[in-house]
């Protein structure tokens, strides 16, 4: 079961509540993030009874629903007892300047600690019992030792400041959170099913697979689906961020959450609602959220070390100058709770995964599916790029172009091409069919289908092998080529690919392949260039069609005529310079290239499941516009956890220093506290909204 808790200011409450549950017989498994507001747990108990240990602990919670944002109430509650025990610390102030009143003042102050500290209290009293000292544990002892040495305002005002600052992290950190919501509530919940009634609106969760719906302009696709009738162009930015709309006809896929521009369409249901891309994106998104960057585990182990020690410390800074005659005990219990407020690591412990929330999920926004804080990370330090050729940096959709036949007429090559192409999944192989699928010619039957990886294709007729492919191939067998080098050349310097098709004696003809640049490609490379990144492309493809490819797109390097694993040597090359190394690409035969590379980027995503859950890097387009775009924000994530961790710990130092010399007020120990909190998560938050 899936849980959004509300209510939890720092990681160590998270903690709490997992410490909490883990020590109760009936839960099996339990795992809470801070980050995500998410707890997810497996148990023998009833819905009821897991609320109300939520509840016990002081939280609030509500079951994930995927489609509707939670109940606001708790928070507008919350801001309630937040006011009236302000209201009660001002009243207390105000009557202690007047002697008739004065008397009073101490009960006022008492009201305010106990409306606006019940609820921490709570959760202190838990921590505590589980072992673990949370901010709460730590915030309440603080006000607890503040009455003790008689100083109730100072006790109100802790209390006071903890709860605003509470109220003003949770409502940031709630902002953050709901930047997926607002990914989940891109689908329309309704859809125009179509019966033999006529249209009927059906709830999305009611609608089948099979079923066709109607979409009219204007409105949001609310399923996936492919187009039966109708022509129209699609915007699906909210999902690929794509920047413009694409168009679709019959038998065109249209996915959940992009909108419908033009025409209307009638859509056959191929998902159901619990499995559309959108829904996909969504659950890797949270999914990524939850992993932990290495920075972040790192401060974690931190934070478990460094809490004992300073609670440690405090305790021994109370005790043994006393002791020692050196002082009242009053005043070293004091700068003792003091060191206990400053021992909140709070601000350092979120200053990584409020900033990896942000990045993942404006990514997310944006089209980009980054699978974790690490891959982030990762992509912020990237100083090259490898690109696969064919389908990533080119359309992928070749064409042929040309037929060269001397002796032989083009109908004969093309069938003979075509009956070896029909068994690769090569897009060279898929442009030769629909070449001949044009001109009506029939595949020969054929025998004995083989992959060259990398060369070609081949295959058996009438008990003679032909093949199809590159020079490579011919020249491995030792076929003559000398009258074809001007024909090679020349299409290559246009950026063609040839593909020589004969048997193991002589070329019978030669068929022209171009696939164009996309244009996305070109702006893409020349952003990269300005943010620093070599763009370098790698291909199977010949000398010749690679170098011209290369020039006309902008690349830094080309190496040409690789096969898959020289590919692997690439990618190696390139990290042998230091170099932190990307690549994309479409996992065809490039998958080890690709598990190679530092980061692994697929694009397409939307159309494929595959790429979307294998890759580190998922750009939902099938192009590359948002790629600079994810460059740009992973590296100012990496700025923003590096202000943020050199903020929290200068912080902390500067309180721990206004100790000694007696500068330090318990209140101003909890505000820097909750103040370097509130800010790191403000300044995460910008990430929000980076484009
Ligand atoms: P890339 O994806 O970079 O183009 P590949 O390894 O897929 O690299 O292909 C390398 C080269 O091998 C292609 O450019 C083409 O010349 C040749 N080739 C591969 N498969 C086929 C095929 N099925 N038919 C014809 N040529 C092929
Ligand atoms: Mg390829």
């Amino acid at each position: 079961m899936e849980f959004d808790i509300e209510g939890m200011d720092c990681s160590s409450c998270a903690k709490s509540i997992e410490k909490h549950f883990r020590a109760l017989p009936w839960v099996s498994h339990i795992e809470v993030h801070f980050a995500s507001g998410k707890m997810r747990i497996a148990h023998g108990g009833t819905l009821e009874g897991v609320l109300k240990e939520i509840r016990l602990l002081g939280y609030q919670a509500a079951l994930s629903s995927r489609t509707k944002v939670g109940n606001k109430k708790s928070s507008v509650w919350k801001n309630n007892l937040m006011l009236l025990s302000g209201f009660f610390l001002l009243w207390g102030w105000i009557s202690s300047f007047f002697p008739s009143t004065a008397a009073y003042a101490t009960m006022l102050y008492a009201v305010s600690m106990v409306i606006g500290g019940w609820k921490p209290a709570r959760s202190a009293y838990y921590a505590v019992k589980n072992r673990s000292l949370d901010m709460n544990a730590l915030m309440v002892g603080a006000a607890i030792g503040a009455v003790v040495i008689g100083e109730w305002l100072e006790g109100a005002v802790v209390v006071w400041l903890f709860a605003l600052g509470n109220w003003l992290q949770n409502r940031t950190m709630e902002r953050t959170r709901n930047s997926i919501r607002e990914l989940m509530d891109l689908a329309p919940g309704e859809a125009w099913v179509k019966t033999e009634q006529g249209l009927v609106r059906k709830p999305v969760e009611k609608v089948q697979v099979g079923q066709v719906i109607v979409i009219k302009p204007g409105e949001k696709i609310p399923l996936d689906g492919r187009v039966t009738t109708g022509t129209t162009s699609v915007n699906q930015a909210p999902i690929t961020g794509e920047s413009i709309p694409v168009d679709k006809a019959v038998g065109d896929e249209v996915y959940a959450g992009s909108v419908n521009e033009e025409g209307s369409i009638e859509v056959e249901v191929t998902r159901l609602v619990q499995d559309t891309a959108l829904a996909k994106i969504i659950h890797l998104v949270e999914e990524a959220q939850e992993k932990q960057a290495p920075t972040q585990s790192f401060m974690d182990r931190f934070a478990r070390v460094y809490t004992p020690i300073v609670f440690g410390t405090s305790v021994l800074l109370t005790l043994i100058p006393p002791l020692l005659g050196a002082g009242e005990w009053k005043e070293w219990l004091y700068r003792g709770l003091e060191l206990l407020v400053i021992a909140c690591p709070c601000a350092l412990v979120i200053s990584t995964p409020v900033a990896i929330v942000s990045a993942i999920g404006n990514a997310a926004k944006n089209g980009v599916l980054i699978k974790g804080g690490t891959y982030l990370e990762m992509a912020g330090k990237l100083k090259a790029i490898a690109f696969d050729k064919t389908g990533t940096l080119t359309e992928g959709k070749p064409r042929v172009a040309q037929i060269i036949v001397p002796d032989t007429d083009e109908e004969k090559v093309l069938s003979i091409a075509r009956t070896i192409e029909e068994h690769s999944r090569h897009p060279i192989a898929q442009a030769i069919i629909e070449e001949a699928d044009r001109r009506g010619i029939a595949s020969l039957g054929g025998a004995d289908h083989k992959t060259l990886v990398g060369k070609g294709a081949q295959a058996a007729v009438d008990q003679r092998v032909y093949y199809a492919g590159n020079e490579k191939l011919f020249e491995e067998k030792n076929v003559p080529l000398d009258a074809w080098k001007k024909h090679l050349e020349t299409l290559q310097s246009m950026g063609h690919t040839p593909v020589l098709v004969g048997t193991d004696e002589e070329i019978l003809g030669l068929i022209a392949v171009s696939d164009v640049i996309r244009e996305t490609s070109k702006d893409t490379i020349r952003r990269l260039k300005q943010d620093g990144i070599q763009s370098v492309m790698l291909t199977g493809d010949q000398e010749g069609t690679a170098r011209k490819i290369a020039s006309d797109a902008g690349l830094d390097q080309y190496h040409a005529e690789l096969l898959p694993e020289e590919k692997v040597q690439a990618v190696k090359n390139l990290q042998q310079q230091g170099w932190k190394v990307g690549m994309v690409g479409d996992g065809m035969n490039d998958a080890p290239a690709l598990a190679t590379a530092d980061l692994g980027i697929a694009m397409g995503g939307v159309g494929t499941d595959t790429a979307m859950e294998t890759a580190d890097v998922v750009l939902m387009a099938d192009n590359l516009e948002q790629l600079p775009f994810t460059i740009r924000l992973s590296r100012k994530a990496l700025t923003i956890i590096k202000q943020n961790i050199v903020f929290s710990v200068l912080v902390k130092l500067a309180a721990l220093a206004l100790i000694f010399p007696n500068w330090l007020t318990l209140w101003i120990a909890v505000m820097s506290d909750t103040g370097a909190a509130l800010l790191v998560i403000l300044n995460s938050m910008r990430l929000l909204r980076m484009r």
